[in-house]
């Protein structure tokens, strides 16, 4: 059962994946209204297993307390980054979850090196990181804004045309660090189309539940669209890495994104295969003894103490 729906699962998101090495161009390569030919009945019932999955694999993954999972979540604005964490996450323990979103730097930020402030939020062993937006901002809008990266104020060596192949090569370089000690990186590239953009953002614009969420100087950022297109593709064919692969999430269909992202998010869990911890047999016989000695003070009249239960109930 659960290696079908492993299978299942791999199958979804196979398409998703950026191959490492290959040379991408979004527009050619990425299709935001993609769905996998499923339609969204069948999507709905997919996302409550996916919510279900999760929530049985962040409980090993807590328990073993070997292994972090770094999830870095980008996208354009109206992306649907924030609805996409809220429905994966609903099923997961809040105690093992953290959730960072990164804006514009602070003075402070800016005063240290560039990975700096994404460093303070990695997770601990055992627990899943969210990053809302992410270190992959540096490589996007730091690079279609020059100003951006003025504020950097990098050393002039470390300036000029060789820059971004550089800060590649760290960016991979630190997630190859980091998953050799334990802390697995996935990276989530939520594809919207520049039509489907427009309409959200007039959406947010005519309904009044939703005007708190427009922002006018989104709608500037909408000029750049040409070179933010091709600073995604550029990041996705410099970092999609065996250690730590990208995959295009199909954005247009709220609905689908949301089973893609939750998918790979299993997947990822699914291969890591956390397991609970075994006891020895010492631990077993301490065990034991604690018991009898809790059985020793069951007051009187008291029905009969409930059997040993599985490892996995409760
Ligand atoms: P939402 O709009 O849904 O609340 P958001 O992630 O767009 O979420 P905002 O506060 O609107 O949050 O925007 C954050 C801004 O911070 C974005 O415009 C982004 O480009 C900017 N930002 C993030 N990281 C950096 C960075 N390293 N350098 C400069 N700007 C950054
Ligand atoms: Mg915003």
């Amino acid at each position: 059962m659960a290696d079908k729906r492993a299978e299942r699962i791999a199958e979804l998101i196979a398409p998703l994946r950026v191959p490492p090495g290959t040379r991408v161009d979004l527009a050619r390569d990425f299709d935001p209204r993609y769905k996998a030919h499923l339609k969204k009945r069948q999507g709905r019932e997919l996302l409550r297993t996916g919510v279900e999955l999760l929530a049985e694999y962040q409980a090993r993954l807590a328990a073993q307390n070997t292994y972090g999972v770094l999830f870095c979540l980008q996208a354009l604005d109206a992306g649907g980054k924030d609805g996409t964490i809220r429905h994966v996450m609903s099923g997961m323990n809040p105690q093992g979850v953290q959730v960072s979103s990164f804006k514009v730097p602070s003075v402070e930020e800016l005063d240290h090196d560039y990975l700096w402030r994404y460093a303070h939020h990695l997770p601990a062993r055992g627990d899943i990181a969210v990053f809302n937006r992410s270190h992959y901002e540096e490589v996007l809008v730091v690079r279609v804004h020059p100003d951006v990266l003025d504020r950097q104020r990098l050393p002039p060596e470390t300036r000029g045309k060789k820059l971004w192949k550089r800060r590649f090569r760290q960016i991979n370089d630190w997630e190859r660090y980091l998953t050799e000690n334990g802390i697995t990186v996935v990276k989530l590239f939520l594809n919207l189309s520049k039509d489907e953009q427009r309409t959200r953002f007039l959406q947010r614009i005519d309904r009044p539940e939703k005007n708190w969420k427009f922002s006018a100087a989104d709608v500037r950022e909408r000029r750049f669209w040409d070179d933010y297109q091709r600073a995604f593709s550029r990041m996705l064919s410099e970092t999609s890495t065996p250690w730590a692969p990208w995959y295009v999430i199909p954005a247009d269909r709220k609905w689908f994104a949301r089973i893609c992202a939750s998918a790979v998010l299993v997947h990822t869990l699914m291969e890591l295969d956390p397991q609970y911890p075994t006891i020895g047999e010492r631990a077993r016989e301490d065990l034991l003894t604690a018991r009898r000695e809790l059985e020793e003070q069951t007051p009187e009249g008291t029905p009969d103490d409930p059997p040993p239960r599985s490892r996995t109930e409760g």
